[in-house]
């Protein structure tokens, strides 16, 4: 099998070896970074004052042209041995938690508790001790490794930094998002999701006396109800569901309007179309329907559909040489790899066809997106350690003695 032996080469390499005791030795030093950007609230929307912190020790470990972009987005970079595209690997500053949110960390036996610790200050600390590893010198890499720390990768966000970087930052040969704790999950799958707010109006007025103008919460449950009945493929994987719906400003008022919210997701752009067609068609015939009952001479309701999310989807093909790479660099350390779908910062390079991946930062963890969450240490360094592998493996080694050819 050339191909396991190529990551083992690396992996047994001089500056890989270097690099790897050099993480393990500063296991301790890494952790407390995380605990320290963690402790810096980041909001999405609201990222700035983690972003400065961690463009400070850009600067710090040297990295060159260190800036923030139009989006709030941090980026540095490494330089190769050759002046070609370079290998992005990205963590995203922001947390899921509202502004005020206590961000404090506090250790409970062996493990650190705090909202946003593993998700994604893991990330964010990995992608720094990284940076610091792939010195340029020491350790040198065929491309050019663009260091990014991005906002807007949580909820509404809607990846909004990942899509500014990739509008913006010229071609990549691959990307790479440090994303939690964890070393076996190879997110090569993006997952897309649309979301949309279906909005009724109409004139409204008393539910006795102006009986018989269109009702707009009448329409909005019509529309919900057609969605629910839709047939949805098991393959690819496909969901879409009405996760609000409401309007009206009194039990005794027909109301002027009504709304709902639908998320749409697939790992399939052509699937993730036609439904969004779907849902246009499912809006329309509701609106008619509660239009065709109405009195003669009431206006009718007009109805507008506003996207409010877009992540795009696709994938990374699981026999692609990045996704390879990450599979037999997490066999090589012990781990079972495990090929998984989620929506990350990777869906953004996935979706323009740059071969990307997320991978866990190291460690364990659990309860992300929850106040209680948990980070546990236990073979840290390992997981950071491959992390390493597979980013030097995309930008290729360029010490002579040791050079392998990139893997993407
Ligand atoms: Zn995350």
């Amino acid at each position: 099998m050339p191909r396991q032996s190529t990551v083992y080469d690396l992996w047994m390499s001089a500056p890989l070896a270097h690099a790897r005791s050099a993480l393990r030795a500063r296991d301790t030093e890494i952790v407390a970074s995380q605990v320290a950007i963690s402790e810096i609230e980041a909001p999405t929307g609201n990222e700035r004052r983690r972003g400065a912190w961690i463009a400070e020790r850009f600067r710090a470990i040297g990295l060159r042209d260190v800036r923030v972009d139009a989006a709030d987005n941090v980026i540095g970079r490494r330089d190769g041995a050759a002046d070609v595209a370079p290998v992005v690997i990205c963590a995203h500053l922001d947390t899921v938690f509202p502004p005020g949110t206590p961000v404090q960390v506090r250790r409970s036996g062996a493990r650190l508790v705090g909202p946003g610790i593993g998700d994604n200050g893991r990330g964010l600390a990995a992608m720094l001790a990284l940076a610091e590893v792939i010195d340029g010198t020491d350790m040198c890499t065929h491309a050019p490794v663009d260091f990014v720390a991005t906002v807007g990768e949580e909820g509404a966000g809607d990846l909004r930094g990942a899509k500014h970087l990739f509008d913006h930052a010229g071609d990549a040969r691959a990307a790479i998002a440090l994303d939690g704790a964890g070393d076996e999950r190879i997110v090569h799958r993006a997952l897309g999701s649309r979301r949309f707010r279906i909005t009724y109006r109409g004139p409204g007025g008393h539910s006795w006396t102006a009986f018989g103008v269109p009702n707009a919460v009448h329409a909005a449950a019509l529309a919900a109800a057609k969605l629910a009945r839709l047939p949805r493929p098991a393959s690819p994987r496909t969901t879409l569901s009405v996760g609000r719906i409401g309007g009206g400003i009194a039990v005794n008022a027909i109301p002027e309007e009504g709304w709902l919210e639908v998320d749409l997701r697939s790992t399939s752009a052509a699937v993730l179309d036609r439904y969004e067609h779907e849902i246009h068609a499912a809006a329309r015939a509701a609106s008619d329907e509660e239009n065709g009952r109405r009195a003669r001479g009431t206006p009718p309701l007009t109805e507008s559909i506003a996207r409010i999310g877009n992540r795009p989807g696709g994938d990374t093909d699981a026999a692609h040489p990045l996704v390879a790479l990450a599979i037999d660099t997490t066999r090589l350390i012990g781990r079972e790899p495990e090929l998984a779908t989620a929506s990350t910062d990777a869906n953004v390079p996935i979706s323009r066809g740059i071969p990307a991946i997320a991978i866990g930062a190291g460690g364990r963890g659990g309860d992300a997106h929850t106040p209680a969450e948990w980070f546990d240490n236990t073979d840290g360094h390992t997981g950071l350690a491959r992390a390493l592998a597979i980013v030097i493996g995309a930008a290729g080694l360029a010490t002579a003695a040791h050079a392998a050819p990139p893997a993407a």
